[in-house]
């Protein structure tokens, strides 16, 4: 019987983080949620990083399949020198690793972090849930603008040659259509569609608002069957667009049976 897989493990087999809190704050946030029933964070002190350095100066061996960093965290001007140094790390054992984050050109892709010698290694999935910074600043306060972002995928593949994918999930409006048209130019591998996972669950323990309810349930509301299956048409036969599991329910795909997709 095939083994069906969610979340990250649609994306990766193993995972790397060095941080726990993210200045990014971001309300729809699995980790802050875990962090804050776990006892380890507050709603109000997530946004504070502490850096594990002892995870910082772990050394890497080769692992099986592709290793996804960061999950729990970003990659920002904070924590950049023990982000590259642990990159460095799993890339210089022969690892393969998938580096996700909210982008700005300066962090990730400045001079300093030398990450184009490992080019064949590395894929980049910048998330962007939306193409209107009204809404990004709404739901992750702390993230870079739509226009940053777009501009740090632009230089990561045309400037730098990476591979570059997108992730749109969660979905953070109605219209990610704008996004998808905008990026595309500058995705050499994948972007991703999805729908915000257990998103009352998780403002209810990060937030607790009635703003963050209303918007939420406005939300959530623009994503009936019809309208994801509206979506669905019209990029179904694109070969760059992929859909979380999240769609795939809804429009009746398989589920993927399989964890640590090459990159
Ligand atoms: S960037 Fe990721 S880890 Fe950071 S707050 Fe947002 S969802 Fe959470």
């Amino acid at each position: 019987m095939n083994k069906q897989v969610f979340g990250t493990k649609e994306w990766a087999s193993s995972n790397v983080n060095i941080q726990s809190g993210c200045p990014n704050d971001c309300r729809y946030c699995y980790a802050k949620s875990m962090a804050i029933r776990h006892k380890r964070k507050t709603r109000d002190n997530w946004k504070e990083s502490e850096i594990n350095a002892d995870k910082v100066n772990k050394g890497f061996a080769k692992r099986k399949g592709t290793i996804m960093f960061p999950t729990t965290h970003d990659i920002t001007m904070d924590n950049l020198l023990e982000c590259i140094t642990v990159l460095r790390s799993m890339l210089k054992a022969g690892n393969r690793v998938l580096v996700v984050t909210k982008p700005e050109q300066e962090c990730i892709l400045g001079r300093g972090c030398k990450l184009e010698e490992f080019r064949d290694q590395i894929l980049f999935r910048f998330t962007i849930g939306a193409a209107d910074d009204s809404v990004l600043r709404f739901w992750e306060p702390g993230a870079p603008s739509f226009s940053t972002r777009l501009a740090a995928l632009e230089v990561a593949r045309n400037s730098y040659g990476f591979a570059t994918s997108v992730s749109c999930e969660p979905m953070l409006d109605n219209r990610i259509e704008d996004v998808i048209e905008a990026v595309l130019p500058d995705v050499s591998d994948a972007v991703w569609i999805g729908l915000p996972n257990m998103l009352n669950q998780r403002i209810a323990i990060n937030c607790g608002d009635d703003e963050t309810k209303e918007r939420a349930k406005e939300l959530m509301a623009g994503f009936t069957d019809e309208r994801i299956k509206e979506l669905y048409a019209k990029y179904a036969d694109h070969p760059k667009i992929k859909w979380k599991e999240s769609i795939k329910k809804i429009v009746g795909l398989d589920m993927p049976d399989q964890v640590g997709l090459d990159i």
